[in-house]
């Protein structure tokens, strides 16, 4: 019944999760309020080094996509598993230095990283580049020899491939401000580039179709075309690649009619093709390499507000006004994202009515879920949206100057704050007079 494993309802009719009952957690600390399950977090890690394992051995691994969720508890827990990570920006850095993440298992990635930002990288020891584009990879180049320094890079392709998603949320295409494109030369002309910085060492190459696929095809379609550029570039400058990385994107359930792959046949037919293609080839097999966000956090974190206003405008719509709204989920509000909301009080009522549920933001777009099924709700009840792991907490903002919710983790049955709830003096806290 429901689309994450750690949610259940107990013998009040409340919605738990990691085995809390819900409304305690609301109470106890407020709403809004984000809560996640630790152990469906690991669950989840150790899920694709189980499936990389099968499938290519010791040869790959996993890097989360840290813009998902990035706090200190969360990439504790990521480094603790074994991850490697993923990071977009001087501050996603920051975060991991400050976790003590690994350094040397960091990407950086990011379509115009700053000199500062790759500065503060290379200062702190960051294993690979992520390149996309010539001037990055001219100022890699340029801070790595201040720093006497050779820095890894990996180069990201666009591998132009569909991945039938919300084009908001798709990067594989030609028209992308992501990446090097294959058609046009740009991609070959990158790597010969390279071979002329001398604080420049070519580890691989990468490559990131999208988010939320729900098909094997294209991102076997995707290596299919990773591998044949390995070929020809192999072939064109004598050289070999260590790494092949095939990004993130593999779809989380929202909905009851989501369907997503498992991790184990999708890795599993995607590296089959992958071998089949390099020995066909007589190339080396590569590293292969996983970057997993919205998969591993997903569905672990359900958000939980108020209900403060019911207004039924008959045969119109009704609205369910809650706490919360765009501020702290903006994903409706950007691209229509679709979720699943249950009242945490009565988790076992049946559905009666399709109701609007808004947000509290000056914005007639403040809409968490449009024509939700939803039992018969009431001012005071607690409402949990499902599936807000990823991309909530990470893309909150300040709107309206409303702080940012808390993010309470349920660790071995007990819920703690990992994130602090944000206060008035927080928000003006940047403010000068
Ligand atoms: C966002 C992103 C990911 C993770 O995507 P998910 O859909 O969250 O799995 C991985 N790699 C890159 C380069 C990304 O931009």
């Amino acid at each position: 019944m429901f689309i994450s494993e750690a949610l259940n309802i107990n013998e009040k009719g409340h919605l738990t999760i990691g085995g809390v009952d819900s409304v305690d957690i609301a109470n106890e600390f407020g709403t809004p309020v984000y809560v996640m399950d630790e152990d469906l977090i690991r669950n989840n890690c150790q899920l694709y080094f189980k499936s990389i394992k099968k499938a290519c051995g010791e040869n790959g691994t996993a890097l989360y996509a840290s813009k998902a969720f990035s706090c200190l508890y969360v990439l504790k827990i990521a480094a603790e598993e074994g991850m490697g990570l993923d990071v977009v920006s001087g501050g996603e850095l920051y975060t991991a230095h400050k976790a003590g993440f690994p350094m040397d298992k960091v990407y950086f990635h990011g379509n115009n990283k700053t000199k500062d930002e790759i500065e503060l990288a290379i200062k702190l020891g960051v294993g690979h580049f992520v390149v996309d584009n010539k001037y990055e990879l001219y100022n890699i180049n340029e801070i790595s020899e201040k720093y006497n320094k050779v820095s890894g890079v990996l180069f990201r392709i666009k591998p132009g491939v569909d991945a039938h998603t919300h084009d908001f949320i798709r990067t594989g295409q030609i028209d992308s401000k992501f990446g090097f494109a294959l058609e046009t030369g740009e991609a070959e002309e990158i790597i010969s580039e390279a071979l002329k910085c001398k604080n420049i060492s070519i580890k691989g190459l990468h490559c990131h179709i999208g988010s939320q696929i729900f098909e094997v095809k294209p991102f076997i379609h995707a290596a299919e075309i990773m591998i044949d550029f390995i070929k020809t570039i192999s072939e064109k400058f004598s050289i070999e690649i260590d790494e092949l990385n095939l990004g993130g994107g593999f779809g989380i359930q929202y909905l009851d009619s989501d369907d997503p792959i498992g991790y184990d046949k999708y890795i599993g037919e995607v590296m089959t093709v992958v071998k089949e293609k390099t020995k066909e080839y007589n190339l080396k097999m590569p590293k292969m390499i996983l970057e997993p966000g919205r998969s591993l956090v997903g569905s672990a974190g359900i958000t939980l507000y108020k209900v403060g206003c019911v207004k039924d405008i008959p045969n119109v719509r009704k609205y369910v006004s809650v706490d919360g709204g765009m501020a702290d989920n903006p994903r409706y509000i950007m691209y229509n994202a679709p979720y699943t909301a249950l009242i945490a009080d009565r988790a076992d009522d049946k559905n009666t009515q399709t109701v609007t549920i808004a947000g509290k933001c000056c914005e007639s777009g403040d809409i968490l879920i449009k024509n939700a099924d939803m039992p018969d709700i009431k001012v005071g009840d607690t409402l949990a949206v499902l599936s807000t792991g990823a991309y909530n907490y990470s893309m909150s903002s300040n709107y309206n100057r409303i702080p940012k919710p808390p993010v309470v983790m349920i660790t071995n049955g007990k819920p703690h704050v990992i994130v602090k709830r944000e206060t008035y003096e927080d928000i003006i806290r940047n403010d000068v007079l």
